[in-house]
């Protein structure tokens, strides 16, 4: 039976589109088959904010970054905490993406016409010693446009090969097997879905109207992580951070859900790390849903004073943007599964920003003019006072007594005192006289404000909270969002996937979140953020330029 390509590449969010142009490129004939329709071309990423890892570029030396490979390596090493015999392929990918992070990473985007905004974002802080967890210096490069501006160059380089007759794409084609023969994977077959027009990122019907078989010399899985599938979050929770949570709020659409997972390891793939993930903590329900459940994270600045349920506030260093996971491991200590942060309208209009293409108009749309209005405007960013004004986690009171009130009743738990808030917002208050305190939180505000793009746009003027010239004031209470999937299939640096007898299972490859973004965990049990988009080039590329050069 003859080929219907050289290469399978099942899922067209990034690291499949990604993987897919370098075959194409290459002169060989690709086959992209995704589930969802057309109109969902781009996966999660279209959905991103855009942010990228990149070191020691030309953004971060503008703004007087210092940054190294060394460094960098030194923060992905202190973050990771490899600890594993898994551990191996995910130490080699390491620090192969670094490299490729302080190399060529920006310069093979930016002939492609990708741009980037030139404020770095510092993302994940730390807040321990050098060799611990977070970044030292800002590293998170946005997109200038986002996600779409991160999908566009390799969508319309997958256009163009489809147009020569390299590429062609299966929407509504959902993969339900991997074929074998003599113990090389050469083909898929699955179900064929009726056709959907619903808007983009929004649940499709999974009715099927038909069947279909594909063969190829190879099959690359790029079928994204398990962050829609609750279920599965929860089955593969790891013990160290406790309970898994009873209520959780979505960061990804529904597609995302596992399922090929399943389906490669059923075919002997080797699943490593499963247990490694990453959910935010700030996340709040999004009062304008597009996927059931949807949930947005708040990309908070530092300055915001956090409270777990029962108001007591989340210890040093467990500020806003240090420490994902730590906040996540304390916050399922206390018996709850959320918390709360309490800030000024001075704060919320300088330090709230919300991670999403559509919650960013202005990135988004390329519009200077907007995303100048970041840093001149009264009131925080439209999507932003949006949320402030309809989100069911917000509350906007004049006196904290209220607040605390409105708290209570939001919750339903009624576990907040207001002396106990008061008196623990006074005593942060009184340490705003002096820019040399004892506060660890206000240190790291005096700090950020010493780097000129925290001080600009993402690091409030220090001031007290309870002064009234400030107000009103704002609780928000934080939910737990499912995001990424940190473990995948162990990948050596071709992507090429281990069976579960140790050897390479011969025409598969792995790529983006289904490959732990390279090598079955590339990140360790901690991200610096960025870093899976970054993740998605780095091992797409790598499986679509060995599977092209394997296809001989
Ligand atoms: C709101 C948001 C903000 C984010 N911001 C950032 C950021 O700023 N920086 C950063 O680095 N990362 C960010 N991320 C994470 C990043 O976007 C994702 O981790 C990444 O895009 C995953 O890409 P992927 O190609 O591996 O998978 P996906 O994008 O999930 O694509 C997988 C595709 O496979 C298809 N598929 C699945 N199973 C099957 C099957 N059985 N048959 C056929 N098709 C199938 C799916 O339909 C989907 O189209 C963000 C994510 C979200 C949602």
């Amino acid at each position: 039976m003859a080929d219907d390509a050289d290469v399978i590449v099942v899922g067209g969010g990034l690291a499949g589109l990604v993987a897919a142009t370098e075959i194409a490129d290459a002169g060989k004939r690709v086959i992209v088959v995704d589930q969802e329709g057309e109109q969902s071309l781009g996966g999660q990423a279209f959905w991103s904010f855009g942010g990228l890892f990149l070191v020691d570029s030309p953004e971060q030396r503008r703004l007087g970054i210092k940054d190294s490979f060394d460094l960098a390596l030194q923060d992905w090493i202190g973050t990771a905490g490899f600890d594993r015999d898994d551990d191996h392929w995910p130490r080699r990918w390491a620090d192969a993406y670094v490299a490729f992070a302080a190399g060529e990473k920006r310069d093979w985007l930016r002939t492609m016409g990708h741009r980037i905004f030139p404020v770095v974002g510092w993302a994940e802080r730390g807040g321990y010693d050098a060799m611990g967890h977070g970044n030292s210096v800002p590293r998170f490069h946005v997109t200038w446009g986002t996600g779409p501006g991160i999908v566009e160059p390799f969508e319309r380089r997958a256009r163009e090969a489809e147009r020569s007759g390299n590429l062609s794409f299966r929407f509504r084609h959902r993969v339900d097997a991997l074929s074998i023969s003599n113990g090389v994977v050469d083909g898929v077959s699955g179900s064929i879905l009726e056709p959907s027009n619903v808007a983009r990122g929004q649940s499709s019907s999974r009715q099927v109207v038909g069947d279909f078989t594909l063969r190829a010399q190879a099959v690359i899985v790029a079928s994204g992580g398990i962050g829609g599938n609750h279920d599965l979050v929860r089955q593969n929770w790891p013990k160290r951070l406790g309970e898994p949570p009873k209520n959780m709020i979505s960061g990804v659409p529904e597609h995302v859900d596992g399922r090929m997972i399943g389906i490669t390891e059923a075919a002997g793939a080797r699943l490593i790390n499963r247990d490694r993930m990453w959910h935010y903590v700030e996340g709040i329900r999004n009062w304008s849903p597009i996927w059931p459940r949807h949930g947005i994270r708040i990309l908070p600045g530092p300055s915001s004073m956090w409270f777990d349920a029962t108001g007591t506030r989340l210890p040093a260093p467990l500020f806003p943007g240090s420490d994902t996971l730590g906040q996540l491991h304390y916050i399922m200590s206390t018996g709850y599964d959320y918390s709360w942060f309490i800030l000024t309208q001075s704060i919320i209009k300088k330090e709230f920003a919300l991670s999403g293409s559509e919650q960013n108009p202005d990135l988004t749309g390329k519009s200077w003019r907007m995303t100048i209005q970041r840093a001149t405007n009264k009131g925080a960013p439209a999507p932003v006072e949006a949320f402030k004004k309809n989100g069911a986690d917000f509350i906007v009171r004049d006196h904290l007594e209220d607040l605390v009130s409105a708290m209570n009743a939001l919750s339903g738990d009624n576990l907040l005192k207001p002396e106990h808030i008061k008196a623990q917002i006074e005593a942060r208050d009184r340490e705003m006289t002096n820019p040399y305190v004892k506060d660890a939180q206000v240190m790291n505000i005096h700090n950020a404000r010493r780097y000129i793009g925290d001080r600009l746009i993402r690091t409030a003027k220090p001031h007290r909270i309870l002064d009234p010239a400030h107000g009103p004031l704002i609780a928000v209470k934080l939910n737990i969002l499912t995001r990424k999937t940190l473990g995948g299939f162990e990948t050596d640096l071709d992507s090429r996937v281990f069976g579960q007898d140790g050897q390479i299972i011969k025409g598969l490859y792995a790529a983006g979140e289904a490959a732990g973004f390279g090598g079955g965990g590339v990140h360790g049990y901690r991200s610096l953020e960025g870093t899976f988009l970054g993740g998605c080039l780095f091992s797409g590329r790598n499986a679509g330029r060995a599977a092209a050069k394997a296809a001989g």
